[in-house]
């Protein structure tokens, strides 16, 4: 069975972080932050300095350990009950990252709507990340050349994700704006796609007409 996503879509620093922490706390949602994946993992661990070594150089680490680490969380989230695939929608944030991460991936998830975070302004990008290096102590911000080459990777790499996937999935949210605003505009269009006929018992998908109600 495919897994119900959204991906959460942008440069480095245009807020996926910010708003799928929010999201993942919706009922039926869970968040997977892939930067947040590897960040977990040991240093001393193989895939942990594999990790280093390419997120130090602002690079993307080879797409078959990314995606075996993603298999591995999504496996760890259900079966310590974070994450029901029948009913409930997966927000994934950085993966897939590039087009071979979509090939990858194409069997295992359904695409329901893609957020494009765009931020037309790169030096925002920059400040919003050197902020970012001195509140959570991140290695990959802390150096403008680190986040330049990062900002490059996204160009040259992950940009072309948005054109594997049909227009009519991607959703344009301006991210210059207050965190607040951009919240809402996903919260507009996510409350409009339809949900799985199958509910947790957390939330009610389908209500049955209920006939005791019916007079006449
Ligand atoms: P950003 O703020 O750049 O979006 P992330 O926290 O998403 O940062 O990712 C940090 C680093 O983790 C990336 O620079 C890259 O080295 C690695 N990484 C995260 N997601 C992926 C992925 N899907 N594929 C390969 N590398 C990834």
């Amino acid at each position: 069975m495919k897994l119900r996503a959204i991906l959460l879509f942008g440069a480095p620093g245009a807020g996926k972080g910010t708003q799928g922490k929010i999201l993942g706390q919706i009922p039926n949602f869970a968040h997977f932050s892939c930067g947040d994946a590897f960040r977990n993992l040991r240093v001393d661990s193989p895939l942990g300095r594999v990790f280093v070594e390419y997120a130090s150089k602002g690079q993307l680490v080879p797409d078959e350990p990314t995606i075996e680490l993603w298999k591995g969380s999504i496996n760890g989230l259900t079966a310590t009950g974070r994450f029901n695939p029948e009913a409930d929608t997966i927000i994934l944030d950085g993966i897939p990252r590039n087009p071979r991460q979509v090939e990858l991936m194409h069997d295992l998830i359904e695409v329901k709507a893609i957020f494009n975070l765009f931020c037309p302004v790169i030096e925002k990008l920059i400040h919003r990340l050197q902020r970012r290096a001195l509140k959570e102590n991140r290695l990959d911000d802390a150096n403008v050349e680190v986040i330049r080459a990062r900002l490059e990777t996204y160009k040259r790499e992950t940009r072309a994700v948005l054109g594997c996937y049909p227009e009519h999935l991607i959703h344009q949210i301006d991210s210059t704006q207050e965190p607040l605003q951009v919240l809402l505009d996903i919260l507009k269009i996510l409350a409009k796609i339809p949900k799985p006929a199958v509910s947790d018992g957390n939330t009610t998908f389908m209500v049955a007409p209920d006939r005791s109600v019916q007079h006449g």
